[in-house]
């Protein structure tokens, strides 16, 4: 027996003409009693014979004996005639009634045969274009053809990449410091990414940032976000204080690529928003966090510098984790590292929002992810981390 059992029943092997279905039906049909006596005894017997055959074959050979000439309902009719007219009529139409059934039955029995029968030859014809994995996947991994030939499974198992996994690192230490993460849009409007946060048009500060503008009306409208920032004026905005988050995300700006620079970059944003919040809430949460990141013998240092949307700000700086402060080319010998920028958020810029600066102060910071995955894992060229490079990717 090859293949399924085109007629999911349990007789015959499906081939044509005198198949064991097909002998076992009309073995059923010469036990019938004659229709003449007993229409439904032999309507019975012939659906049990149009049950045994396996195929549409030996159905359609089946057929004449059921329902043709030399059938014995073809001779129970023509023995109605020597019948009185009245027991005539009630005989004749109870032999129309079982040759009904039985058709019926035939056309049931067919529909089931070609269906099984072609679920059958698709099986047989379908091609397997399956290949086995581990062969596939040691031929893409650049495996020997002798490993692949054995069989052999070079599995690798896929890596998180190093910003994604620094992002993931960053946002566990201020979650555990009791910050909630946010998150904001990549393309942002004018107003979002430079008027609420005291940018407004023609503002000098504006020149710190070289902008990707969206080619839409009006002009200079929509840009794609230069810092993280604007999410800060979403969660301000969404008027529910305090506020403990972090917010990283992707940016964007029309960089030259080198060592330490890139057009596509990633930054993590910090706000506070409480009542009492002072200069020396910020100092204290950049030391946790330096410490908790970079691990004891790394500490932080803040130094005067502007942001518009910050007053005072500093740049924040943290021992270099190449020489460890005693100085170093990366460091050009002074022993720190500038990591990013904070301050004390801008009376104007809660106002901006709603918030009333009389009740409420706090701090921003932000710095690069790219630039704290490069500190940490002391890697010269930040290029190194976009090269899609596999031997930088895999031993990330
Ligand atoms: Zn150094």
């Amino acid at each position: 027996m090859t293949g399924a059992d085109p007629g999911g029943a349990s007789h015959g092997t499906g081939a044509a003409g005198t198949g064991v279905g097909q002998v076992v039906a009309e073995d059923e049909l010469a036990g019938a009693p004659d229709p003449a006596v007993d229409p439904a005894g032999w309507a019975l017997a012939a659906e049990r014979a149009v049950e045994a055959v396996a195929s549409a074959e030996e159905l359609r050979s089946l057929d004449p004996l059921l329902l043709g000439k030399r059938s014995q309902l073809t001779a129970a009719r023509q023995r109605l005639g020597g019948l009185a007219p009245e027991e005539r009529k009630a005989a004749g139409g109870e032999l129309n009634r079982v040759r009904q059934q039985v058709e019926a039955a035939v056309e049931r029995r067919r529909g089931e045969l070609v269906a099984a029968e072609r679920r059958a030859r698709v099986e047989a014809e379908r091609l397997d274009l399956t290949e086995p994995l581990a062969a596939a996947r040691a031929r893409s991994l650049g495996a020997t053809s002798a490993a692949c030939g054995a069989g052999v499974a070079v599995w690798r198992q896929g890596l998180v990449h190093l910003v994604q996994r620094t992002r993931d690192q960053l946002e566990d230490v201020f979650v555990g410091m009791g910050f909630t993460v946010a998150d904001g849009p990549e393309v942002e409007t004018d107003w979002y990414n430079f008027e609420a946060l005291n940018m407004p048009p023609a503002h000098p500060a504006r020149g710190m940032f070289d902008t990707f503008y969206l080619d839409v009306e009006p002009a200079e409208s929509v840009v794609l976000r230069t810092h993280t920032s604007p999410v800060q004026i979403r969660v301000l905005q969404s008027g529910r204080l305090p506020v403990y988050a972090v917010m990283p995300g992707r940016c964007f700006r029309r960089e030259t690529a080198d060592a330490r620079h890139f057009p596509v970059f990633h930054q993590v944003e910090g706000l506070v928003v409480d009542e009492g919040i002072t200069f020396g809430d910020l100092a204290g949460t950049i030391e946790t966090f330096t410490a908790a990141y970079f691990g004891p013998g790394i500490s932080a240092r803040l130094r005067p510098a502007f942001f518009p949307f910050t007053e005072p700000s500093a740049e924040f700086e943290i021992t270099c984790t190449i020489c460890h402060g005693a100085g170093c080319r990366t460091c050009s010998g002074t022993g720190w590292v500038e990591l990013g920028g904070c301050g004390m958020v801008d009376p104007a810029v809660l106002q901006a929002v709603g918030v009333d600066p009389e009740r409420y102060s706090g701090f921003a910071f932000g710095f690069g992810i790219d630039r704290c995955a490069q500190m940490r894992y002391g890697i010269p060229d930040m290029r190194a981390m976009f090269d899609n490079d596999v031997r930088v990717l895999r031993q990330a």
